[in-house]
C-alpha cells in the first residue's frame, strides 16, 4: 500500500514524524508537506504564484517540502506519486474539533485527498504543548488505522487524540453555541491589533468529538464532502420558485 502524508504545521513538526513511523507499518511511505506552518489555512490553494517541490532529508522516509498550503500539498503529491491508496495528514498539534474543522488545515489535507478520490484521515491531538510525547499515542494511531482499513467505509475520519488515551469510540462533530471575542490591544510601535478569540457557551453534546476527547477517548468522526442540509431540503419546494 501506498501511503502519502501530509500536514499543515509543516514538514519539520515532530507530529508528522510520528504519524510516519506508525504509517510505515502498513506500506511505502511518502511525505509532501509545507515549508512553513499553515495552520488554520483551510482549503486554500495556491493560483497566483508556482509552487515548488523539494526533496528533504527525513531519514528513512522520502520527503518533500512545497511552498504551499496543506490542500496544495496533497494536490501535488498525489500528482507525483503513482495511484497512492491512502493520504494521512497530522498529527496536528492541537485538536481539530467541532467548529475547528471549518479552518483546520489538517482536515483540509485529508478533504482534498477525499475530493480528488483518495481515502483519507486526519489526526490531532489535542494539546497546547509544542512537544508532546508521541510514543504512547502511536499504538492508538496503529489501533485506528487498522480499524478504518478493515472497513471499506468511511472513506473520510477526522480523528482526534486526547493526550492520555484510554479507549476508541466513533462520535459526531460537535456544534456548539460560540461567544465570538474581539480582544483589542496596542503593538510596540503604539499601533492599535486585534485577537479573535471564540469561547464555547455549552457544554459537549454527549457521543460528540468534543465530549469524546474529554472523557479520554480517541474521537472518529466520519465526515462527507457535501455539506449541504438534506433534512431541511427535503420539507422545500422541488420546483423552480417564481420570478418576482
Ligand atoms: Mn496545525
Amino acid at each position: 500500500m501506498r501511503i502519502l502524508i501530509s500536514n499543515d504545521d509543516g514538514i519539520f513538526s515532530p507530529g508528522i514524524r510520528a504519524l510516519a513511523d506508525v504509517a510505515a507499518h502498513f506500506g511505502d511511505v511518502r511525505i509532501v508537506a509545507p515549508d512553513m506552518e499553515q495552520s488554520a489555512k483551510s482549503h486554500a490553494v495556491t493560483i497566483h504564484r508556482p509552487l515548488r517541490y523539494h526533496a528533504t532529508d527525513m531519514g528513512d522516509f522520502k520527503a518533500f517540502r512545497v511552498n504551499g498550503t496543506p490542500a496544495d500539498c496533497v494536490a501535488l503529491g498525489l500528482y507525483r506519486w503513482d495511484k497512492p491508496d491512502l493520504v494521512l495528514s497530522g498529527i496536528n498539534l492541537g485538536s481539530n474539533l467541532g467548529n475547528e474543522i471549518w479552518h483546520s488545515g489538517t482536515v483540509a489535507a485529508a478533504k482534498q485527498a477525499s475530493l480528488l478520490g483518495v481515502r483519507a484521515v486526519a489526526f490531532s491531538l489535542a494539546t497546547e504543548g509544542d512537544s508532546p510525547d508521541f510514543e504512547p499515542l502511536k499504538p492508538y494511531v496503529e489501533r485506528v488505522l487498522i480499524h478504518l482499513l478493515e472497513t471499506p467505509t468511511p472513506r473520510l475520519v477526522n480523528v482526534n487524540l486526547p493526550p492520555e488515551p484510554e479507549g476508541i469510540q466513533w462520535t459526531f462533530q460537535s456544534v456548539r453555541a460560540y461567544e465570538g471575542k474581539v480582544v483589542e490591544g496596542c503593538d510596540p510601535l503604539g499601533r492599535d491589533h486585534f485577537w479573535f478569540v471564540a469561547e464555547p457557551t455549552t457544554r459537549p453534546e454527549k457521543g460528540s468529538d468534543r465530549w469524546a476527547v474529554s472523557n479520554n477517548m480517541v474521537a472518529l468522526t466520519p465526515l462527507h464532502l457535501d455539506v449541504s442540509d438534506h433534512e431541511l431540503l427535503n420539507t422545500l419546494p422541488k420546483e423552480p420558485l417564481q420570478n418576482m
